[in-house]
Protein backbone atom coordinates (compact mmCIF):
# COMPACT_ATOMS: atom_id res chain seq x y z
CA UNK A 1 0.00 0.00 0.00
CA UNK A 2 1.32 3.52 -0.89
CA UNK A 3 -0.01 5.79 0.90
CA UNK A 4 2.01 6.12 3.65
CA UNK A 5 1.49 9.23 5.54
CA UNK A 6 -2.03 10.76 5.69
CA UNK A 7 -3.09 14.63 6.35
CA UNK A 8 -6.57 15.72 6.81
CA UNK A 9 -6.82 19.14 7.05
CA UNK A 10 -9.64 20.43 8.63
CA UNK A 11 -10.74 18.65 12.58
CA UNK A 12 -14.82 19.37 12.49
CA UNK A 13 -17.10 16.28 11.77
CA UNK A 14 -16.42 15.56 8.23
CA UNK A 15 -11.94 15.45 8.86
CA UNK A 16 -12.40 13.44 12.30
CA UNK A 17 -14.19 10.78 10.61
CA UNK A 18 -11.97 10.36 7.85
CA UNK A 19 -9.37 9.98 10.54
CA UNK A 20 -11.33 7.27 12.39
CA UNK A 21 -11.97 5.41 9.56
CA UNK A 22 -8.42 5.54 8.67
CA UNK A 23 -6.87 4.92 11.90
CA UNK A 24 -8.97 2.02 12.38
CA UNK A 25 -7.50 0.84 9.06
CA UNK A 26 -3.92 0.96 10.54
CA UNK A 27 -3.01 4.52 8.72
CA UNK A 28 -1.00 6.81 10.38
CA UNK A 29 -2.94 9.99 10.78
CA UNK A 30 -2.05 13.69 11.27
CA UNK A 31 -5.08 16.10 11.72
CA UNK A 32 -3.86 20.02 11.04
CA UNK A 33 -6.59 22.51 12.14
CA UNK A 34 -6.64 26.11 12.25
CA UNK A 35 -8.22 27.10 15.36
CA UNK A 36 -6.87 26.67 18.91
CA UNK A 37 -9.24 23.43 19.49
CA UNK A 38 -11.14 21.12 17.23
CA UNK A 39 -14.86 20.87 16.30
CA UNK A 40 -15.82 23.92 17.40
CA UNK A 41 -19.02 23.93 14.90
CA UNK A 42 -19.87 20.69 15.82
CA UNK A 43 -19.91 21.95 20.02
CA UNK A 44 -21.88 24.71 18.81
CA UNK A 45 -24.30 22.63 16.75
CA UNK A 46 -24.91 20.75 20.44
CA UNK A 47 -25.39 23.64 22.34
CA UNK A 48 -29.11 23.82 21.60
CA UNK A 49 -29.49 19.82 21.81
CA UNK A 50 -26.79 17.94 19.15
CA UNK A 51 -29.45 16.50 16.39
CA UNK A 52 -27.14 14.04 14.95
CA UNK A 53 -29.26 12.34 12.33
CA UNK A 54 -32.84 10.89 11.92
CA UNK A 55 -34.57 8.17 11.86
CA UNK A 56 -36.96 8.34 8.96
CA UNK A 57 -36.28 5.64 6.26
CA UNK A 58 -33.85 5.92 3.91
CA UNK A 59 -36.00 6.32 0.74
CA UNK A 60 -36.98 9.55 2.56
CA UNK A 61 -34.19 10.53 4.65
CA UNK A 62 -32.24 10.83 0.82
CA UNK A 63 -35.16 13.32 -1.05
CA UNK A 64 -33.47 15.74 1.75
CA UNK A 65 -30.61 16.68 0.04
CA UNK A 66 -30.57 18.68 -2.94
CA UNK A 67 -28.18 15.92 -4.86
CA UNK A 68 -29.70 12.65 -3.57
CA UNK A 69 -27.89 10.66 -6.28
CA UNK A 70 -24.36 11.41 -5.45
CA UNK A 71 -25.15 11.44 -1.44
CA UNK A 72 -26.78 7.94 -1.45
CA UNK A 73 -23.93 5.83 -1.92
CA UNK A 74 -21.90 7.27 0.85
CA UNK A 75 -24.91 7.45 3.23
CA UNK A 76 -25.85 4.08 2.62
CA UNK A 77 -22.53 3.31 3.92
CA UNK A 78 -22.90 5.66 6.76
CA UNK A 79 -26.72 5.97 7.84
CA UNK A 80 -28.56 6.65 10.80
CA UNK A 81 -28.31 3.36 12.17
CA UNK A 82 -24.99 3.04 11.49
CA UNK A 83 -23.83 6.50 13.35
CA UNK A 84 -26.29 5.51 16.46
CA UNK A 85 -23.89 2.47 16.63
CA UNK A 86 -20.81 4.23 16.57
CA UNK A 87 -21.80 6.90 19.20
CA UNK A 88 -23.19 3.53 21.45
CA UNK A 89 -19.03 1.98 20.40
CA UNK A 90 -18.16 5.51 22.23
CA UNK A 91 -20.10 4.91 25.06
CA UNK A 92 -22.91 7.55 23.94
CA UNK A 93 -25.82 6.46 24.07
CA UNK A 94 -28.76 8.31 22.10
CA UNK A 95 -32.43 8.52 21.63
CA UNK A 96 -35.22 9.23 18.68
CA UNK A 97 -37.60 12.41 19.48
CA UNK A 98 -41.02 12.75 18.98
CA UNK A 99 -40.06 14.05 15.16
CA UNK A 100 -38.06 11.33 14.44
CA UNK A 101 -35.18 12.97 14.90
CA UNK A 102 -32.60 11.28 16.69
CA UNK A 103 -29.96 13.11 19.79
CA UNK A 104 -27.33 11.07 21.70
CA UNK A 105 -28.88 11.12 25.26
CA UNK A 106 -27.16 13.84 26.95
CA UNK A 107 -28.26 16.30 24.02
CA UNK A 108 -24.41 17.97 24.16
CA UNK A 109 -21.67 17.44 21.61
CA UNK A 110 -18.59 17.96 24.02
CA UNK A 111 -19.19 14.09 25.54
CA UNK A 112 -19.32 12.60 22.77
CA UNK A 113 -16.02 14.50 20.88
CA UNK A 114 -14.62 13.83 24.34
CA UNK A 115 -14.82 9.93 23.70
CA UNK A 116 -14.40 10.17 20.35
CA UNK A 117 -10.78 12.36 20.63
CA UNK A 118 -9.61 10.01 22.68
CA UNK A 119 -10.14 7.10 20.87
CA UNK A 120 -7.95 8.96 18.22
CA UNK A 121 -5.34 9.56 20.21
CA UNK A 122 -5.35 5.97 21.52
CA UNK A 123 -4.77 4.95 17.56
CA UNK A 124 -2.04 7.30 17.66
CA UNK A 125 -3.85 10.65 15.53
CA UNK A 126 -1.86 13.33 15.75
CA UNK A 127 -3.78 16.65 16.00
CA UNK A 128 -2.06 20.00 15.44
CA UNK A 129 -3.75 23.01 16.12
CA UNK A 130 -3.25 26.79 15.36
CA UNK A 131 -2.27 25.47 11.64
CA UNK A 132 -3.63 27.07 9.09
CA UNK A 133 -3.84 25.97 5.50
CA UNK A 134 -2.33 28.38 3.13
CA UNK A 135 -2.03 25.49 -0.33
CA UNK A 136 0.57 24.29 -1.60
CA UNK A 137 4.36 24.97 -2.45
CA UNK A 138 5.49 24.61 -5.95
CA UNK A 139 7.52 21.69 -4.54
CA UNK A 140 4.20 20.00 -3.63
CA UNK A 141 4.49 20.41 0.43
CA UNK A 142 1.32 21.84 1.79
CA UNK A 143 1.88 24.98 3.45
CA UNK A 144 0.66 26.23 6.69
CA UNK A 145 0.95 29.42 8.55
CA UNK A 146 1.64 28.83 12.55
CA UNK A 147 2.61 30.54 15.81
CA UNK A 148 5.81 30.05 14.55
CA UNK A 149 5.98 31.20 11.07
CA UNK A 150 5.41 29.13 8.00
CA UNK A 151 5.02 25.50 7.85
CA UNK A 152 5.83 22.62 5.04
CA UNK A 153 4.35 19.84 5.59
CA UNK A 154 5.01 16.46 2.79
CA UNK A 155 2.17 14.18 2.89
CA UNK A 156 1.52 11.26 0.53
CA UNK A 157 -2.38 11.70 0.55
CA UNK A 158 -4.19 14.71 2.18
CA UNK A 159 -8.14 15.17 3.06
CA UNK A 160 -9.68 18.58 2.64
CA UNK A 161 -12.88 18.91 5.34
CA UNK A 162 -12.17 22.64 5.74
CA UNK A 163 -16.00 23.36 6.11
CA UNK A 164 -18.57 26.18 4.38
CA UNK A 165 -18.41 29.72 4.98
CA UNK A 166 -20.75 30.39 7.75
CA UNK A 167 -19.91 30.72 11.43
CA UNK A 168 -16.39 31.72 10.56
CA UNK A 169 -15.94 32.49 13.89
CA UNK A 170 -15.29 29.01 14.30
CA UNK A 171 -13.29 28.28 12.07
CA UNK A 172 -15.00 27.65 8.53
CA UNK A 173 -14.28 30.45 6.69
CA UNK A 174 -14.50 29.58 3.38
CA UNK A 175 -10.75 30.78 2.12
CA UNK A 176 -10.02 27.63 0.57
CA UNK A 177 -12.21 28.55 -2.14
CA UNK A 178 -9.50 31.06 -3.66
CA UNK A 179 -6.97 28.28 -3.17
CA UNK A 180 -8.60 25.38 -5.25
CA UNK A 181 -10.43 27.62 -7.58
CA UNK A 182 -6.34 28.74 -8.59
CA UNK A 183 -5.88 24.86 -8.98
CA UNK A 184 -8.66 25.01 -11.53
CA UNK A 185 -11.06 23.20 -8.93
CA UNK A 186 -14.77 23.80 -10.06
CA UNK A 187 -16.29 25.02 -6.96
CA UNK A 188 -20.27 26.58 -7.13
CA UNK A 189 -20.19 29.86 -5.01
CA UNK A 190 -20.88 29.30 -1.10
CA UNK A 191 -24.29 30.96 -0.17
CA UNK A 192 -26.11 30.91 3.40
CA UNK A 193 -28.18 28.17 3.90
CA UNK A 194 -31.01 27.31 6.70
CA UNK A 195 -31.05 31.25 7.15
CA UNK A 196 -33.30 33.83 8.46
CA UNK A 197 -34.29 35.83 5.88
CA UNK A 198 -35.06 39.38 5.40
CA UNK A 199 -38.97 40.99 5.79
CA UNK A 200 -39.88 44.89 6.12
CA UNK A 201 -41.97 45.28 8.91
CA UNK A 202 -44.50 47.77 10.22
CA UNK A 203 -43.79 49.49 13.49
CA UNK A 204 -47.00 47.63 14.54
CA UNK A 205 -44.95 44.16 14.23
CA UNK A 206 -42.49 45.17 16.59
CA UNK A 207 -43.76 43.92 20.02
CA UNK A 208 -43.93 40.52 18.12
CA UNK A 209 -40.38 40.14 17.26
CA UNK A 210 -39.11 36.93 18.99
CA UNK A 211 -42.25 35.55 19.64
CA UNK A 212 -42.64 31.99 17.85
CA UNK A 213 -45.31 31.38 15.07
CA UNK A 214 -46.56 27.79 16.21
CA UNK A 215 -47.69 24.94 14.48
CA UNK A 216 -48.40 26.83 10.87
CA UNK A 217 -47.12 25.27 7.36
CA UNK A 218 -45.39 27.39 4.45
CA UNK A 219 -44.49 26.78 1.48
CA UNK A 220 -42.31 28.94 -2.07
CA UNK A 221 -44.09 28.46 -5.64
CA UNK A 222 -45.17 25.00 -6.62
CA UNK A 223 -42.78 23.29 -3.72
CA UNK A 224 -44.15 20.90 -1.11
CA UNK A 225 -45.61 22.40 1.93
CA UNK A 226 -44.36 21.69 5.35
CA UNK A 227 -44.76 22.34 8.53
CA UNK A 228 -42.79 23.83 11.75
CA UNK A 229 -42.49 26.91 13.76
CA UNK A 230 -40.92 30.16 12.84
CA UNK A 231 -39.89 33.27 14.80
CA UNK A 232 -40.66 37.31 13.52
CA UNK A 233 -37.50 39.18 13.91
CA UNK A 234 -36.32 42.65 13.69
CA UNK A 235 -34.40 41.91 10.32
CA UNK A 236 -37.55 39.21 8.82
CA UNK A 237 -38.16 36.12 9.77
CA UNK A 238 -36.39 32.56 10.92
CA UNK A 239 -37.26 29.46 12.14
CA UNK A 240 -37.00 25.68 11.24
CA UNK A 241 -39.79 26.18 8.75
CA UNK A 242 -38.21 29.13 7.28
CA UNK A 243 -34.65 26.85 6.92
CA UNK A 244 -36.38 23.86 5.75
CA UNK A 245 -37.83 25.82 2.83
CA UNK A 246 -34.26 27.90 2.27
CA UNK A 247 -33.28 26.29 -0.53
CA UNK A 248 -36.29 27.08 -2.81
CA UNK A 249 -36.73 30.99 -1.17
CA UNK A 250 -32.55 30.87 -1.88
CA UNK A 251 -33.47 30.24 -5.45
CA UNK A 252 -36.67 32.71 -5.81
CA UNK A 253 -34.50 35.57 -3.84
CA UNK A 254 -31.46 35.14 -6.87
CA UNK A 255 -33.67 34.47 -9.51
CA UNK A 256 -35.91 37.56 -8.97
CA UNK A 257 -34.59 40.21 -5.98
CA UNK A 258 -37.51 39.12 -3.77
CA UNK A 259 -38.51 35.97 -2.39
CA UNK A 260 -42.75 34.97 -1.45
CA UNK A 261 -43.20 32.77 1.61
CA UNK A 262 -47.15 31.66 1.98
CA UNK A 263 -48.02 30.61 5.39
CA UNK A 264 -51.06 28.34 6.04
CA UNK A 265 -51.87 30.02 9.70
CA UNK A 266 -53.76 27.40 10.68
CA UNK A 267 -52.93 24.13 8.81
CA UNK A 268 -55.46 21.87 10.90
CA UNK A 269 -58.76 23.77 9.69
CA UNK A 270 -59.99 24.19 6.13
CA UNK A 271 -60.82 27.26 5.09
CA UNK A 272 -64.66 26.49 4.97
CA UNK A 273 -63.90 25.61 8.96
CA UNK A 274 -62.65 28.95 9.12
CA UNK A 275 -64.79 30.95 7.66
CA UNK A 276 -68.08 29.13 10.03
CA UNK A 277 -65.71 30.13 13.39
CA UNK A 278 -65.22 33.32 12.19
CA UNK A 279 -68.29 34.11 11.30
CA UNK A 280 -69.95 37.36 13.72
CA UNK A 281 -72.07 36.34 16.52
CA UNK A 282 -73.75 38.72 19.15
CA UNK A 283 -72.09 40.80 20.94
CA UNK A 284 -68.75 38.99 21.03
CA UNK A 285 -65.42 41.06 20.07
CA UNK A 286 -63.35 40.65 16.90
CA UNK A 287 -60.55 39.83 19.26
CA UNK A 288 -62.62 37.18 21.20
CA UNK A 289 -63.97 35.36 18.05
CA UNK A 290 -59.89 35.57 15.86
CA UNK A 291 -59.17 34.15 19.20
CA UNK A 292 -61.88 31.78 19.75
CA UNK A 293 -61.19 30.49 15.46
CA UNK A 294 -57.55 29.93 16.85
CA UNK A 295 -56.02 33.70 15.09
CA UNK A 296 -54.29 35.20 18.47
CA UNK A 297 -51.09 36.71 19.49
CA UNK A 298 -48.33 36.73 16.38
CA UNK A 299 -50.95 35.29 13.43
CA UNK A 300 -53.79 37.75 14.63
CA UNK A 301 -51.07 40.65 14.60
CA UNK A 302 -50.07 39.35 10.62
CA UNK A 303 -54.06 39.54 9.46
CA UNK A 304 -54.21 42.81 10.49
CA UNK A 305 -50.41 43.70 9.02
CA UNK A 306 -52.07 42.05 5.98
CA UNK A 307 -55.43 43.84 5.26
CA UNK A 308 -57.12 47.03 5.98
CA UNK A 309 -59.32 47.94 9.18
CA UNK A 310 -62.50 47.72 7.44
CA UNK A 311 -62.02 43.93 6.45
CA UNK A 312 -61.55 42.79 10.18
CA UNK A 313 -65.13 41.55 10.12
CA UNK A 314 -65.44 40.02 7.13
CA UNK A 315 -65.24 36.08 7.94
CA UNK A 316 -64.50 34.98 4.61
CA UNK A 317 -61.62 37.44 3.48
CA UNK A 318 -59.68 36.81 6.91
CA UNK A 319 -59.60 33.06 6.50
CA UNK A 320 -58.56 33.37 2.95
CA UNK A 321 -55.82 35.41 4.18
CA UNK A 322 -55.19 33.14 7.68
CA UNK A 323 -54.78 29.83 5.00
CA UNK A 324 -52.50 31.39 2.27
CA UNK A 325 -50.94 34.24 4.19
CA UNK A 326 -48.35 36.14 1.81
CA UNK A 327 -44.80 37.48 3.43
CA UNK A 328 -42.49 39.27 0.54
CA UNK A 329 -38.65 38.12 1.57
CA UNK A 330 -36.16 40.87 0.78
CA UNK A 331 -33.41 38.92 1.02
CA UNK A 332 -31.50 36.16 3.06
CA UNK A 333 -29.28 37.07 6.00
CA UNK A 334 -25.63 36.98 5.51
CA UNK A 335 -23.43 33.70 5.44
CA UNK A 336 -21.78 34.31 8.46
CA UNK A 337 -25.27 34.12 10.13
CA UNK A 338 -26.34 30.95 8.41
CA UNK A 339 -26.43 27.59 9.83
CA UNK A 340 -24.78 25.80 6.88
CA UNK A 341 -23.54 27.19 3.57
CA UNK A 342 -24.81 26.01 -0.18
CA UNK A 343 -22.67 25.60 -2.92
CA UNK A 344 -18.76 23.96 -3.02
CA UNK A 345 -16.65 21.68 -4.91
CA UNK A 346 -18.83 20.50 -7.48
CA UNK A 347 -19.30 16.56 -8.03
CA UNK A 348 -17.72 17.00 -11.82
CA UNK A 349 -14.71 18.05 -10.16
CA UNK A 350 -13.90 15.23 -8.23
CA UNK A 351 -13.49 11.45 -8.89
CA UNK A 352 -16.59 8.86 -7.53
CA UNK A 353 -14.10 8.57 -4.62
CA UNK A 354 -14.29 12.25 -4.01
CA UNK A 355 -10.63 12.95 -5.36
CA UNK A 356 -10.32 16.21 -6.81
CA UNK A 357 -9.28 15.25 -10.57
CA UNK A 358 -6.95 18.21 -10.53
CA UNK A 359 -5.03 17.55 -7.90
CA UNK A 360 -4.42 13.79 -7.55
CA UNK A 361 -3.93 12.69 -4.31
CA UNK A 362 -6.32 15.09 -2.65
CA UNK A 363 -9.78 14.55 -1.23
CA UNK A 364 -12.01 16.38 -0.07
CA UNK A 365 -15.09 15.59 2.12
CA UNK A 366 -18.02 17.57 4.30
CA UNK A 367 -19.99 21.03 4.04
CA UNK A 368 -16.82 22.26 1.56
CA UNK A 369 -18.62 19.89 -0.83
CA UNK A 370 -21.35 21.39 -3.11
CA UNK A 371 -24.63 19.72 -1.72
CA UNK A 372 -27.42 21.13 0.67
CA UNK A 373 -30.29 20.13 3.05
CA UNK A 374 -31.97 21.51 6.01
CA UNK A 375 -31.72 21.14 9.40
CA UNK A 376 -32.62 17.76 11.00
CA UNK A 377 -29.30 15.46 11.32
CA UNK A 378 -29.12 15.91 7.53
CA UNK A 379 -26.18 17.97 7.50
CA UNK A 380 -24.12 16.11 10.41
CA UNK A 381 -24.85 13.15 8.39
CA UNK A 382 -23.83 13.73 5.44
CA UNK A 383 -20.40 15.21 6.85
CA UNK A 384 -19.46 11.76 8.75
CA UNK A 385 -21.10 9.52 5.57
CA UNK A 386 -18.76 11.79 3.13
CA UNK A 387 -15.35 11.92 5.74
CA UNK A 388 -15.66 8.16 5.95
CA UNK A 389 -16.10 7.81 1.90
CA UNK A 390 -13.59 9.89 1.31
CA UNK A 391 -11.09 7.95 3.95
CA UNK A 392 -12.03 4.59 1.98
CA UNK A 393 -11.54 6.48 -1.33
CA UNK A 394 -8.05 7.03 0.00
CA UNK A 395 -7.64 2.90 1.38
CA UNK A 396 -9.06 2.02 -2.33
CA UNK A 397 -6.76 4.37 -4.42
CA UNK A 398 -3.72 3.43 -2.33
CA UNK A 399 -4.57 -0.31 -2.60
CA UNK A 400 -4.31 0.17 -6.41
CA UNK A 401 -0.89 1.93 -6.69
C1 LIG B 1 -25.42 27.02 15.30
C2 LIG B 1 -25.32 25.77 14.49
C3 LIG B 1 -26.11 24.68 14.83
C4 LIG B 1 -26.05 23.50 14.06
N1 LIG B 1 -26.82 22.44 14.44
C5 LIG B 1 -26.79 21.30 13.71
C6 LIG B 1 -27.56 20.17 14.09
O1 LIG B 1 -28.22 20.15 15.14
N2 LIG B 1 -27.53 19.07 13.26
C7 LIG B 1 -26.79 19.04 12.12
O2 LIG B 1 -26.84 18.03 11.39
N3 LIG B 1 -25.99 20.07 11.79
C8 LIG B 1 -25.97 21.19 12.54
N4 LIG B 1 -25.17 22.25 12.20
C9 LIG B 1 -24.30 22.12 11.01
C10 LIG B 1 -23.04 21.28 11.28
O3 LIG B 1 -22.44 21.69 12.50
C11 LIG B 1 -22.07 21.43 10.11
O4 LIG B 1 -22.73 21.05 8.91
C12 LIG B 1 -20.82 20.57 10.29
O5 LIG B 1 -20.10 20.98 11.46
C13 LIG B 1 -19.88 20.69 9.10
O6 LIG B 1 -18.83 19.77 9.29
P1 LIG B 1 -17.47 19.88 8.49
O7 LIG B 1 -16.53 18.94 9.15
O8 LIG B 1 -17.72 19.75 7.05
O9 LIG B 1 -16.99 21.38 8.72
P2 LIG B 1 -16.69 22.18 10.07
O10 LIG B 1 -17.41 21.62 11.22
O11 LIG B 1 -16.92 23.60 9.73
O12 LIG B 1 -15.15 21.89 10.29
C14 LIG B 1 -14.17 22.40 9.41
C15 LIG B 1 -12.89 22.60 10.18
O13 LIG B 1 -11.87 23.02 9.26
C16 LIG B 1 -11.09 24.03 9.87
N5 LIG B 1 -10.49 24.84 8.82
C17 LIG B 1 -11.11 25.63 7.92
N6 LIG B 1 -10.20 26.23 7.11
C18 LIG B 1 -8.97 25.79 7.51
C19 LIG B 1 -7.65 26.02 7.06
N7 LIG B 1 -7.39 26.84 6.03
N8 LIG B 1 -6.62 25.40 7.71
C20 LIG B 1 -6.87 24.55 8.74
N9 LIG B 1 -8.11 24.29 9.21
C21 LIG B 1 -9.14 24.91 8.60
C22 LIG B 1 -12.10 24.80 10.70
O14 LIG B 1 -11.48 25.54 11.72
C23 LIG B 1 -13.01 23.71 11.22
O15 LIG B 1 -12.61 23.21 12.47
C24 LIG B 1 -25.19 23.42 12.96
C25 LIG B 1 -24.37 24.51 12.63
C26 LIG B 1 -24.43 25.67 13.38
C27 LIG B 1 -23.55 26.84 13.01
Amino acid sequence: MKAKHIVIIGAGPAGLMAADVLSASGMSVDVYEAKPSVGRKFLMAGKGGLNITHSEPMSDFIRRYDKPDWLKPMIDEFDAQRIVAWMENLGVPSFVGSSGRIFPTQMKAAPLLRRWLSQLKKRGVRVYCRHTWQGFTDEGYLRFTTMDGEKRVASDTTILALGGGSWASLGSDGAWVSILAAKGVAITPLLPSNCGFKVTWSPFMQSHFGKPLKNVSGWVGECEKKEGEAVLTTYGIEGGLVYALSRPLREEVLEQGFAMLYLDLLPHISEEQLVLRLAPSGKQSTDNTWRKAGLDGVKAALIREELPKNRWSDASCIAACAKKYPIQLTGMQPIEEAISTAGGVMREALTEHLMLCNLPNVFCAGEMLDWDAPTGGYLLTACFASGAYAAKGVLKVSATH
